[in-house]
């Protein structure tokens, strides 16, 4: 039976992605070794390394005065990297989620970390809007897609300081406008990779503007100095996101992969709102993920949340269990999911309407 992986991260990657990292796991770019055992300063491995990073360059239309770096350490390092490198004495944040929580908890190892609005009084279920910035931050810190609560921010703010956005869960889901951002971060392994490498997309004019020393591991600098390399970076984890980079060229980019990506939410979303056992759990229309679909049964169906879930892996479904946070069921249709597994839950999801 074909699964449909609906996990939140790790999660589902394009077949092209895992084929070509396969064969690459045998046989390498014709060395006759794996990519496992090469020198990561090899001109075969330096060149995956090269055009990885032109790639996001061109499929993100990264302006000039930007880097790309490929690290280690999971988003999770980059709550304490970015205030080590960009905050001197107060930074900003939007608090929407775990995730969130746990950047601005880090920042406050720096200095001043100021919350400036947070929805944690109804369980993340919005974004909050109309707050205000401080304008004497060093930068305003957001996740611009709440992986665990299902809320996105899919435009591109305007604000008078230094944006930096966790993009772990959406980055390479719609075009972005790189030229609003000072940063921008993410673990690969929601959108782009296997577990082990992480994405940095930096505005080179906004470092080396704090006081304090920078161990070199988590200066931003020495990893541009380095073109990614001052350690051994994860190669093979940096080789499959090379293999998704040439697959989003393939499909069309990113605006043909936001109009996918819009149109799978719209249907599952649809689906929610219509069947009568089911609700969404985010409030409003506009703060809806296209990456991470959130429900739950609506209370009057509460004790068919078990029979639901075994009929849906009885069909093939994988991954569909909502964060302990949230409860319910939580589908992720990230870029590689094709419309068919979208389509194949909500047919599920009709059928099992109709059997109770
Ligand atoms: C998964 C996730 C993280 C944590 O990523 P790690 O690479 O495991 O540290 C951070 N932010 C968001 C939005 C996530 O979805």
């Amino acid at each position: 039976m074909k699964k449909h992986n609906f996990s939140a991260g790790p999660s589902i990657l394009p077949e092209f992605t895992i084929k070509n990292t396969a064969e690459a796991v045998l046989n390498f770019a014709g060395t006759g070794l794996s990519v496992m055992e090469v020198s990561h300063r090899d001109k075969e491995f330096m060149a995956v390394m090269d055009q990885a990073r032109n790639l996001v360059k061109e499929l993100l239309d990264v302006p000039a005065g930007y880097e790309v770096l490929f690290l280690g350490g999971g988003a999770s390092l980059q709550f304490c990297m970015v205030p080590f490198n960009l905050m001197n004495k107060k930074a900003a944040y939007l608090n929407t989620g775990t995730w969130a929580s746990k950047a601005l908890k880090e920042a406050k190892f720096f200095g001043e970390a100021v919350e400036v609005a947070s929805s944690k009084d109804e369980n993340f279920s919005y974004i909050p809007k109309g707050y205000s910035i401080p304008s004497d931050a060093d930068y305003f810190h957001i996740t611009t897609n709440n992986t665990i609560f299902g809320t996105e921010i899919r435009k591109d703010l305007d604000v008078n300081i230094p944006l930096v956005a966790d993009m772990s869960s959406d980055i390479f889901s719609r075009p972005v406008d790189v030229s609003k951002y000072a940063l921008i971060y993410g673990g690969a392994q929601k959108n782009l990779a296997p577990a082990g490498v992480t994405f940095v997309i930096v505005k080179k004019d906004i470092l080396g503007k704090v006081d304090r020393a920078i161990p070199s591991m988590l200066d931003y600098r020495i990893h541009i100095d380095n073109d990614s390399m001052y350690n051994t970076p994860p190669v093979l984890p940096v080789y499959a996101a090379l293999q998704t980079l040439i697959w989003l060229k393939d499909q069309g980019g990113m605006k043909e992969m936001e109009k996918r990506n819009i149109k799978k939410a719209d249907i599952l979303y649809a689906e929610i709102d219509r069947n009568k056992l089911f609700r969404s759990t985010v409030k409003n229309i506009e703060d809806c993920s296209i990456m991470n679909i959130c429900f739950v049964m609506n209370d009057e169906y509460k004790e068919l949340e078990k029979p639901f879930s075994e009929f849906a892996a009885s069909k093939g479904m994988v991954g569909l269990k909502g964060h302990r946070s949230v409860g319910g069921f939580r589908a992720s249709v990230y870029n590689a999911m094709p419309i068919e597994s979208v389509q194949a839950l909500v047919d599920t999801m009709k059928e099992f309407e109709r059997l109770h």
